[in-house]
């Protein structure tokens, strides 16, 4: 319950726009749980970086399927009007043909009659009457030609899409099944690292935590916190004069490369990880869990001086 009481007194603190070189400079920070607080900063990287690692591996499938999905859509709706056009066209066949039996068994009726005409006169009409008849039935033949031709073509068509309907069909599922399986694999893993970073935030003071993610959304690779390597920045690789690597290693303050922004830790910060999990980081994590538990703020509020001291007491 102390721990509420902490929190709660110290919580308005989140600087807004607070950045390592602010906090570089700054007076009240106090250099012996400095260490711990960047050691902090750092797992709290390592463990970001893998959550973005698994974002990554996602990367293009989700995109892909909705492509995938646009693409089927589309040949759906082209596939339903080369469907009405066709019916369309087929029945304006029909028609043409019922018009051509008619025109016959009209042509078949005037001949009847046409033998027993009884003048002239009617034999012309008659005669007019057929030709007209025999007209129709000829144009009608051809608008069949020529729509047969058209219901060939778009029939093709039609049969072309639902081919490539049934392919785009078959890679969405395989696309599908490929991200369903890649979000299954790291489904916990993820909920994991989340909840570990979700931790990990806790402990961090809230002006580093504003920093850090001020960095880091800016940082190509989402690295806000790197080790020395050889003498020179992780992020930026840019040598880092030796006092500096010097004050790095002592980790008594915050040191930030002068050419990228990014916080420096020291080239050793891997090598006694091993120790540190097994003692102190758990305290930490439990405490930080009770924080959650007992108050519905956000991570970010809360401040971690008191609960880190807390945390080196026991
Ligand atoms: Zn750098």
């Amino acid at each position: 319950m102390a721990t509420k009481q902490a929190i709660k007194t110290v919580s308005p603190k989140v600087v807004k726009g607070e950045t390592f070189v602010s906090l570089q400079i700054s007076k009240n920070l106090d250099p012996d749980s400095m260490e711990k607080k960047l050691k902090l900063l750092y797992e709290l990287q390592k463990t970001d970086s893998r959550i973005d690692k698994i974002y990554m591996l996602r990367g293009e499938l989700p995109l892909e399927v909705q492509d995938l999905e646009d693409e089927i859509l589309g040949h759906k709706t082209k596939i339903a009007s080369l469907a009405k056009e066709i019916k369309d066209i087929e029945a304006f066949i029909a028609s043409k043909k019922q018009d051509i039996v008619g025109a016959k068994a009209a042509i078949k009726k005037y001949e009847q009659q046409r033998n027993n005409v009884k003048n002239n006169r009617e034999f012309d009409s008659l005669s007019k009457e057929i030709e007209y008849q025999e007209l129709d039935s000829q144009l009608s033949e051809k608008k069949i030609a020529d729509n047969t031709k058209i219901l060939v073509e778009k029939k093709e068509v039609y049969n072309a899409e639902t081919a490539e309907l049934k392919g785009r069909q078959e890679d969405l599922a395989n696309k599908k099944k490929e991200l369903d399986g890649i979000v299954k694999e790291t489904e916990k893993e993820e909920k994991d690292l989340l909840k570990q970073s979700e931790e990990i935030q806790a402990q961090i003071d809230p002006r580093m935590l504003a920093a850090y993610e001020k960095v880091r959304s800016n940082a190509r690779n989402r690295m806000a916190v790197v080790k020395v390597v050889r003498g020179a920045c992780g992020g930026c690789f840019n040598k880092i004069p030796p006092q500096r690597q010097i004050d790095i290693e002592g980790s008594k303050r915050i040191i930030v490369c002068e050419y990228c922004g990014r916080i420096l830790v020291s080239e050793k910060f891997d090598e006694d990880e091993e120790g540190e999990k097994k003692s102190a980081p758990k305290t930490e994590a439990s405490d930080a869990k009770e924080v959650k538990k007992s108050t519905k703020t956000s991570a970010k509020e809360a401040e971690t001086k008191p609960a880190a001291k807390k945390a080196t007491k026991k």
